[in-house]
């Protein structure tokens, strides 16, 4: 596995690489089973795989929470070893935003809604810092966790508004045997919050209507920032403390539902 940490060196890798199928795997690094089965999956798909692992600081909308976000990076080099990747790709703050964060990539509709309604400038940071990502690295394949629904529709959506040359493929959300949603924020729930967390998936695909999860949730403990429907999709963000949960699920059609 070739570890590369500057976009010089990632540039050397990939003109050696081509014409090769590249499949990216964008993290932020403290990886998990959700992480491992985008890679999975890219590796199954194309001939090299390349991760990059970087804490992007423009799409944090809260200070302390870019301050406690996991770093485990010796941890998560030896995991991608054992994946068999091809190279991981740990840029650094000033090359990737050289330009001071001047330019950006703003969407202006889905962007400010849900999750985007609640942390201000978020997915600027995050479809700047993944086009940026796209053009060093020259995937053929993006793989992206649904998980993350509302990012992975705008990254679609952004593919198409730029006419970029690569496909993005949507992974099914990992879950833990109690169905909470992996998340390298998970790490940071005490005891009590993280046997409370596991109602989250639970109350959402349990049947009852919005009204009724709203209540059961609250009662639960959590503070609920919003739920809403996208799509076929029911999106929640709910906090406990100060670590904020995100899921979703699809929802049933009636035909489904009969
Ligand atoms: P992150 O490191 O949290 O930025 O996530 C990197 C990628 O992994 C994103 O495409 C996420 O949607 C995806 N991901 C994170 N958690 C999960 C999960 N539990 N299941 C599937 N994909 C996930």
């Amino acid at each position: 596995m070739k570890i590369i940490q500057s976009i010089e060196s990632l540039n050397e890798y990939t003109n050696q690489t081509y014409p090769q199928e590249i499949g990216f795997v964008p993290t932020m690094g403290a990886l998990h089973l959700g992480h491992v089965s985008l890679i999975a999956q890219s590796i199954k798909e194309n001939s090299i795989t390349v991760v990059s692992i970087f804490i992007n600081p423009t799409q944090f909308d809260q200070k302390n929470d870019l301050t406690h976000y996991p770093k485990e990076t010796d941890k998560d080099l030896d995991k991608l070893r054992n994946l068999g990747i091809d190279a991981v790709f740990l840029p650094k703050y000033n090359e990737i935003y050289h330009d001071n964060y001047n330019f950006r990539i703003h969407e202006n509709q889905l962007s400010n809604q849900y999750c985007g309604a609640h942390r201000k400038g978020h997915f600027d940071g995050v479809l700047t810092v993944v086009m940026k990502l796209f053009n060093l690295v020259k995937p053929t394949r993006a793989y992206f966790g649904e998980k993350d629904y509302q990012q992975l529709s705008l990254i679609k959506n952004m593919v198409a508004a730029f006419f970029l040359d690569l496909e993005i493929v949507s992974c099914p959300t990992i879950r833990e045997n109690d169905g909470l949603a992996m998340s390298s924020r998970n790490s940071r729930l005490a005891t009590e919050q993280r046997n409370i967390a596991a109602g989250l998936y639970k109350t959402i695909s349990s049947g009852l209507d919005i009204n009724e999860i709203k209540e059961r949730l609250t009662h639960l403990g959590f503070k609920i920032e919003y739920i809403e429907v996208l799509d076929n999709r029911l999106l929640v963000a709910a906090k406990l403390g100060n670590i904020r949960l995100i899921d979703n699920i699809q929802i049933k059609s009636n035909k489904e539902n009969k």
